[in-house]
């Protein structure tokens, strides 16, 4: 078969349940076209075929012996930043550039177990610092729609893999809106939970209180069956959240489009820097829904504007903490020929950590040094508590709110933002972090250069099923999500 890459995750499951092919012969078609297609992408940082062939013919045996979950012998990448036993983990730093951790994360545990095969690790902006993936030591990605732009970021990786039908689907993280900004730019959908609802245990800490990781698919349903693994409590995180999980796939139709309230933040689409396709793609979507049987109704956000401001005080503030383990000590990249123990610190860190990295630290040590943790840092976190009672009223008369998950499409490789510009390009995913909120991207349509746009849509705490369940039947009704990128019709 040469259009495996073709097939939706369901599909993939039934078939390898129904021995229409094998969980191996699966994996060397994806392992075939990343060798012949990654190339152009740069998407991988790790290839882990022989690996993944091990642990296909294991899947091949588990679904003989009838002991097969639904996604027994499904392929998966997995964003550089969650810790892999025995191979390389990155976080697309020069830090970890040699590091091989000793145990897994929770969420690779979790996809073992589920039976998913690893075909390898993929590119990130450092340590999760960035949209557009140029920041990783190891290179750009480039966005499979066009190569000359990049996928975004910082889960650039995962999603321009998925886009360019490299992967099934991949793991992301989403600290300020990583999984939602790349699906956005990709074509793709990506789902970012409630904080605590997946673990984050052994996923290398941005920003702790705001990290959270989730799906990177084509469709909705596609991420409800990798969210079903992601999900759940880990007693190896303390602020993973001990509650059932619900069946993202058995909900899929569970909520009903008809009837359902969306909310349309006034203070959202007059943004200044929202592309007009952007927002007629995110507006047409709207109508779409509304003629489903919702009813859109205008909100009130009034805290948008303390959206990047906050966010760019506490998100580098806990980098700055959780950054200092990396000092050329323990483990991670160490200086030559240190005179003495300063000259160690300060040159494995200057040379270990790229531009970015170093500026967060930078930002985050001043607000939490002792003269100014006032001004800042507990200033930006009474702020945080006003944006997240904003989106509680807002909750107290709509089901979701639908906003862009950026402002623009893809941005050019190389177009070097200042800072500033490429901050406010974060203005609709931020504030979702800093409340603790689940949100979804879904593909919308393109713009004039035929670039995906994404619609986002933000639930109320544990609302992923029904976040999912909505963008399902928009996909049921419309075929967005179905485009493929030229590059990902190639053939390996
Ligand atoms: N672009 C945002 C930042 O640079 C978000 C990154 C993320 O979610 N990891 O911090």
């Amino acid at each position: 078969m040469t259009d495996l890459h073709r097939l939706s995750i369901r599909e993939l499951s039934e078939g390898l349940a129904g021995a229409k092919f094998s969980s191996r012969e699966l994996t060397e078609h994806y392992l075939k076209r990343i060798e012949k297609i990654d190339a152009q992408v740069q998407s991988y940082v790790t290839v882990t075929a022989e690996q993944a062939l091990t642990q296909a013919d294991a899947a091949d045996a588990a679904i003989k012996a009838g002991h097969a979950t639904a996604l027994t012998g499904v392929p998966i990448a997995h964003k550089d930043i969650f810790c892999t036993q025995g191979i390389k983990t990155t976080a697309g730093s020069k830090m970890l550039d040699n590091f091989i951790s000793p145990y897994d994360a929770t969420v690779v545990a979790k996809g073992k177990a589920a039976g998913l095969v690893t075909l390898g690790k993929v590119n990130m902006d450092e340590f999760a610092m960035g949209s557009t993936s140029e920041s990783s030591y190891f290179g750009a990605t480039k966005n499979p729609w066009a190569l000359d732009h990049v996928p975004g970021g910082s889960s650039g990786g995962s999603a321009a893999a998925v886009a360019a039908d490299l992967a099934p689907f991949s793991t992301g993280t989403d600290t300020g809106g990583s999984i939602r900004q790349p699906a956005s730019f990709c074509g793709l959908t990506g789902l970012k939970p409630t904080y605590g609802r997946v673990s984050r245990f052994g996923m290398i800490a941005y920003a702790s209180s705001l990290d959270q990781g989730g799906p990177i698919a084509r469709s909705a349903e596609d991420c409800a069956y990798l969210m079903n693994v992601m999900a759940g409590h880990d007693a190896k995180d303390s602020t993973s959240v001990n509650k059932d999980v619900d069946d993202h796939v058995a909900n899929l139709n569970g909520t009903s489009v008809k009837g359902l309230r969306i909310g349309i933040p006034k203070q959202y689409f007059n943004v200044h820097g929202l592309d007009a396709d952007v927002k007629a793609r995110v507006e047409e979507s709207l109508k779409k829904l509304e003629e489903m049987g919702s009813t859109l109704v205008e909100i009130d956000l009034n805290m948008t504007e303390a959206y990047v401001p906050t966010y760019y005080l506490i998100a580098p503030a806990e980098a700055s903490s959780n950054l200092s383990r990396f000092d050329g000590v323990r483990y991670g990249y160490r200086c030559e020929d240190p005179k003495d123990i300063m000259d160690l610190y300060k040159r494995s860190r200057s040379e270990g950590f790229g531009k970015e990295v170093q500026q967060r630290i930078l930002i985050g040590t001043y607000a939490l040094s002792a003269g100014y943790y006032d001004a800042y840092y507990v200033k930006a976190q009474k702020v945080r508590r006003l944006i997240q009672q904003d989106f509680l009223k807002a909750f107290e008369s709509v089901d979701v709110i639908a906003a862009p998950s950026a402002p623009t499409t893809a941005y050019r490789i190389g177009a070097n933002l200042s800072p500033v510009e490429m901050y406010l390009g974060d203005i609709y995913t931020i504030a979702v972090n800093l409340a603790g909120l689940p949100a979804i991207n879904a593909p919308v349509g393109f713009d004039k250069d035929n670039l995906p746009v994404g619609l986002q849509l933000i639930g109320n705490y544990w609302s992923e099923s029904q976040l999912l369940s909505v963008v399902h039947q928009y996909q049921q009704a419309t075929d967005w999500h179905t485009k493929r990128a030229a590059i990902a019709e190639e053939n390996a």
